[in-house]
Parts: C-alpha cells; structure tokens; sequence
C-alpha cells in the first residue's frame, strides 16, 4: 500500500491524507511485553496509524480467554507513550467506556455481538454524550443492515462528531470459505446510507485464517473502503485468542506491500475517454438488455392467456429447472457464477410469473 494521494475523496475526519488506514495489534492483549513487543514492531514497520488491542473479549462460548480487563489499560497507555501512535480498544457497555476515557484511549469502537443489541449500544452512546472521541461501529454479527445503520444512528444521536463503520462479515451457519461471510452487498449498502462516514474492512475477522487476508484485503481497496483493521502478533499460533487469523508485525508489512490502492476517479485526460467510451457501450447493452426482457414479458403474456384458455398452472416445475439447467452450462462455458445465472433467471421468471397472474386472473 504506497499510498498515493487521493485528493478525490473527501477527507473525512479519520483521513491522514496519506491514503487509506491502517489499524493494526493483536486480537487481545495477553501479557504486558506481548503487547508492547506487538505494537513497537508493528511502529516499526511505519504503515500503521492506530494500535488495537482486545482488552475485554466477547467470546461465543464461555471458558475461553476473556481478556485481561482494566489491567490491560495502562499497557497501551505505555504503548502510546513508547510508539508514539494512538490506541483504540473495544467496548461493550458504559463500565468499559468510562475506564477507557480514564485511561486516555483514543478511539473506541464497538464489536459485532454488541452492535446487535440496541440496549447496550443505547447505553454506550449516552455514556459518550458530551465527550469528543471517535467511535467506530462494527457490522452486527447477523445480515441486519438496518440494524447496523440503526446502532450508527444511536451514537451520531448522543452527539459524537467522529462516528465510522467496521465491515467484519457476517456469521453463517455451516462450514464456509470464510469465517465471517463478507456479503461485500451489504457493505456497499450501508455506505450508500451513510455516505459521509469511513467504512474500515476488517479482513481478519471475515477470514478468520491468514491465507484469506491479502485477497480481501485487496477487495476492500477495490471497493474503496477508507482503511483496513488487521489483527498482528508477535507469535501468531500462540496467540490467546483468534490464532490462525493473525500475522507477526513484518508479515503485515509485507501483506500491506503487495496491496495495490487505486484511485476512485482519475485527472489523466485520455483514460477519461477510454473509460467514457466504455461506459456508453455499456448504456447501450443495459438499453438493449432491457428491450429483450420487455419482449420476453410480453411473450410469456402470451403464454399466459394460452395457460388460461387450456386450464392450466402457471408454474410448470420441469420447464424451470430445464431453463435453470441451460442457463448454467451457458455460465460455465462463460465464465459467469452459478450465483449470478440463478438469481438472473430467478428473478426473469418470477416477473414471468407475476404477469402471467395478472393475464390469467383479469
Ligand atoms: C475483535 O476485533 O477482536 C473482535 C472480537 O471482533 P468482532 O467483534 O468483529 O467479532
Ligand atoms: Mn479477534
């Protein structure tokens, strides 16, 4: 990630002008020297803006680490001190906030099984009413996107001025790809809502295994995400929580080297043509697209008031599942996800439907 500027995008108040950010330390802070070692090396590496640390873990099942608490406060007020970077932690109830503010903690942020529950993200953000400090508010674990707009809301409420987002996935049921299944949609969603503030992607938590961050990494920074949040630590396997997902300090490095940060929009005069002349022909297919869905509407219109002058259903089982079958070779052949031709003819044949009920019950 050379961070080349990008005067495009609106500063927004997290910006450094030096390109997206980085968050960066170790899913929980263990030991004292683990996390001072973790944060002067991930210093060391000059690519990060803020050190995280876990000082209360939200675990899924009990008996697992839970963190170490309040003692954990004043090591990153010494890591502050030793690197020179700011600190942010999470928290999940006005308890956690108080100590923070105590502590000098510069930026909190809210994890996802607490931004599920409007109780206690209610409780934060009166908590924070009057104090100036940046608040950052994770997805909730479940595909909600009104509820995470909902949470957002209850802080930007309370009156905090610096308010953004953590993209971190979603839970799913079952083995996927993916400990936490991005649904980049959803993402995309809850920026077209909240246009003005920044969305900072947590590859670590939607991975959950290292070998996933760099490519979701890069995704995000496609997608023009304004930072990125990755869990480091000084020995990864060993770590007390979220093992397998964490990098040491040089491997994140390396990780952010290779990403490439494009820019949204560019100056250069003739790339603007290409990219117009590509935009038309594109206007022209959608044009052409949609003209060919109008006249397979009005033929499956036809086909209805045949259905009804013959007595017959609308839904004709082995027909759809023939389509369904053609249009998945064609994918194949093509290049084009299996996901993407069903949902297409999916949603082609429940507007069929939809207008053949209309002819046949008029
Ligand atoms: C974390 O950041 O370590 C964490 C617990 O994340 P999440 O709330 O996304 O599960
Ligand atoms: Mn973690």
């Amino acid at each position: 990630m050379e961070l080349k500027k990008k005067t495009t995008k609106l500063q927004s108040w997290i910006s450094t002008g030096r390109g997206p950010i980085l968050i960066s330390g170790p899913c929980s802070a263990e030991t004292e020297e683990q996390t001072l070692e973790t944060s002067k090396r991930l210093a060391a590496t000059g690519k990060v803006d803020y050190i995280r640390a876990g000082i209360w873990k939200p675990r899924t099942r009990p008996g697992s680490f839970e963190g170490v608490g309040e003692k954990g406060l004043p090591w990153l007020q010494k890591v502050k001190e030793e690197t020179g970077l700011p600190v942010t932690i999470e928290v999940a109830n006005a308890a956690h906030v108080e100590l923070s503010l105590k502590h000098g903690i510069d930026m909190l942020w809210i994890g996802a099984r607490t931004a599920v529950n409007p109780f206690a993200v209610q409780e934060i953000a009166e908590a924070l009413r009057g104090v100036d400090i940046p608040v950052l508010i994770k997805n909730p674990i479940n595909a909600d996107l009104a509820l995470w707009i909902g949470s957002t809301e209850r802080l930007i409420q309370s009156g905090l001025k610096r308010v953004g987002a953590i993209h971190r996935g979603f839970s799913n049921l079952g083995e996927t790809h993916y400990r936490n299944r991005p649904q980049w949609q959803l993402a995309i969603a809850y920026r077209n809502e909240m246009p003005e503030l920044p969305l900072i992607c947590d590859p670590s938590h939607i991975c959950g295994r290292r070998e996933l961050l760099q490519h979701v990494s890069q995704k995000a920074m496609d997608l023009d995400f304004d930072g990125l949040m990755l869990e480091s630590h000084i020995d990864p396997d060993n770590a007390w929580s979220d093992a397998a997902q964490q990098v040491t300090p040089e491997a994140l490095k390396d990780l952010i080297n290779s990403i490439v940060v494009r820019e949204p929009q560019f100056d250069d005069e003739t790339s603007h043509d290409e990219l117009d002349m590509l935009r038309e022909k594109i206007n022209h297919i959608d044009d052409e697209l949609l003209n060919l869905l109008n006249n397979r509407m009005k033929v499956a219109r036809n086909i209805g008031q045949f259905k009804k002058s013959n007595n017959i259903t609308i839904l004709q089982k082995s027909r759809w599942n023939m389509i369904l079958e053609k249009g998945k070779e064609y994918g194949h052949a093509h290049g084009l996800s299996e996901a993407f031709i069903q949902a297409y003819l999916q949603s082609v044949h429940d507007e069929s439907i939809t207008q053949q009920e209309r002819v046949m019950n008029d």
